[in-house]
């Protein structure tokens, strides 16, 4: 999947290089940075599906970077392409967005080799059952040690297979909705995880916007709701992204790349045509409401103001970053710019907000759902309609001492207890924002770090570090 043959060192190694020069800056010694850098275990499965009258030998990973913290969580992709370093370098990503948002979970990634376009759903949902038989037959996929989420590729359909073939292995598992995150509402899923990755972006932005300094300084005027903004990528994080931008802060997105070209309108495209007319005709090509070009590659380097890549790992890199012409790049996506072009952005001052913090949303949600699945109980099941009640007096007590009779819409916003929804967004709110001052705080302790990538590093190392010195597994400089 990645750009590689652009670029002199894997996926997985401009990872490592970008934990190197993090540990540089904050001091943290080879060691250390050894111990957070090794990928704790990987396996790699081969098993033979029968596929109209056919046998069909599939590939797949399961990568756990770091197990400090259990379970190890991360993202199950399904694509035609990757390798085991790929899975490897997502699964260290996931480790360093854990501590970044402060979940506490160790990192890991899953992958199965496939072009889930070429299947019917009844082949898919065969396939998916076996991949999950073999991954829990050796406690790859357990509550308690490695529970994999949607990524690219996957869905809530394919986690609610996963869900339903281990509670069929394993039925006297008290636990077992928490075997997979991402599940559909009716299965076990929380509200709020499919847009999850989306609106965490969204936070993220938002909180960007509220620092002038930093907004003047990434060579940005107005407010957010001024930027003009190109996304690639309209699967789950794209379309969520795309729409909560332009719904709720009324930004434009002036271009949408996807698989098949880039549909461009510099009025604004509207973002639920533009994913009906995909759902209907696979692509952006011949969308009404835009002016199509087959080469989307080129679409990541025309002018706009935010450029928001989410679709796939190193579409930034060493042959095209000279040319990108976007002041901030916010990605959504894993791993979209590789180290080289990281280099070159930061050498032309263009400020990248990285993804170990801008889609932590996902993981941050999947962590809620763990969560509820453990305790067997809808967030705010138990206090809803204490809070109304207690709302209610309150309307009642504000009416009497001011003698005045509360509009509808105001008794209405007092009196409302909060849903699911609610509480699940506000959690996440709450986790993008605790994070953003976190890295910024790490930017203000070292005057040698003044790009986000390297304060959001050196602050998820400097987390794992202390865990990793607690029990044992590294000691401190000088010791
Ligand atoms: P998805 O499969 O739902 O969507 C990917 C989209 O990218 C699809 O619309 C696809 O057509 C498009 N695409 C594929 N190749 C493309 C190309 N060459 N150019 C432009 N568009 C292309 O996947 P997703 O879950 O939205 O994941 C997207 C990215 O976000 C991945 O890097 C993934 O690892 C990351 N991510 C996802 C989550 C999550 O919760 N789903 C969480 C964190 C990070």
């Amino acid at each position: 999947m990645s750009n590689a043959k652009q670029e002199s060192m894997s996926f997985r190694e401009g990872v490592e290089r970008m934990v190197d020069r993090a540990a540089l800056a904050i001091g943290l010694g080879p060691d250390t940075t050894k111990v957070i850098q090794a990928c704790n275990a990987v396996i790699q499965i081969r098993f033979p599906v029968r596929i109209r009258d056919k046998v069909e030998v599939f590939t797949g990973w399961w990568a756990i970077h770091s197990a400090h913290r259990l379970p190890a969580k991360g993202g199950l992709r399904f694509a035609p392409v990757m390798n085991q370093g790929e899975i490897e370098g997502l699964a260290a990503l996931m480790s360093y967005k854990c501590a970044i948002a402060d979940i506490p979970f160790g990192g890991a990634k899953g992958g199965l080799l496939i072009n889930p376009s070429k299947y019917e759903e009844a082949e898919l949902r065969e396939i998916t059952r076996r991949f999950t038989v073999e991954l829990a037959r050796k406690d790859l996929i357990n509550p308690a040690t490695n529970v994999p989420a949607p990524d690219f590729g996957t869905s809530a359909l394919e986690m609610m297979w996963i869900s339903d073939t281990y509670k069929v292995l394993y039925p006297e598992d008290v636990n077992k909705d928490a075997c997979v995150t991402g599940k559909p509402v009716s299965h076990g899923g929380i509200s709020g995880r499919a847009e999850a990755t989306g609106k965490g972006v969204q936070y993220a932005l938002q909180e960007f916007f509220r620092h002038p300094e930093l907004v003047a300084a990434a060579g940005l005027s107005d407010g957010l709701t001024r930027q003009r903004v190109v996304i690639q990528g309209l699967g789950k994080v794209g379309y969520h992204c795309a729409k909560f931008l332009s719904e709720e802060d009324n930004i434009k997105i002036i271009a949408i790349i996807e698989h098949d070209g880039v549909v461009f309108n510099d009025n604004g495209l509207n973002i639920h045509d533009v994913r009906q007319h995909i759902a209907e005709t696979g692509g952006v090509k011949d969308f009404p409401g835009g002016e199509y070009h087959e080469n989307g590659e080129e679409a990541l380097e025309m002018e706009c103001d935010i450029l928001i890549p989410a679709a796939l790992e190193s579409q930034i890199h060493a042959n095209n970053a000279m040319r990108i012409q976007a002041r901030l790049i916010v990605e959504a996506a894993n791993g979209p710019v590789t180290y080289e072009a990281d280099q070159i952005l930061r050498d032309r001052g263009i400020t990248v907000l990285p993804d170990i913090y801008v889609n932590a949303g996902g993981v941050t949600v999947s962590y809620f759902e763990w969560t509820r699945n453990l305790s067997h109980m809808r967030f705010g099941r138990l206090q809803r309609r204490y809070d109304e009640l207690r709302g209610s007096d309150y309307a009642n007590a504000l009416e009497v001492l001011t003698g005045q009779k509360l509009e509808d819409q105001q008794r209405k916003n007092i009196v409302r207890g909060a849903s699911e929804l609610d509480l699940v967004r506000s959690g996440l709110d709450d986790t993008m924002r605790m994070a953003f001052q976190d890295i910024r705080g790490v930017m203000k302790n070292h005057e040698n770090i003044t790009d986000f990538r390297t304060a959001a590093y050196a602050l998820a190392i400097s987390k794992i570090a202390l865990s990793y010195y607690d029990l044992g597994l590294a000691e401190p400089d000088g010791h």
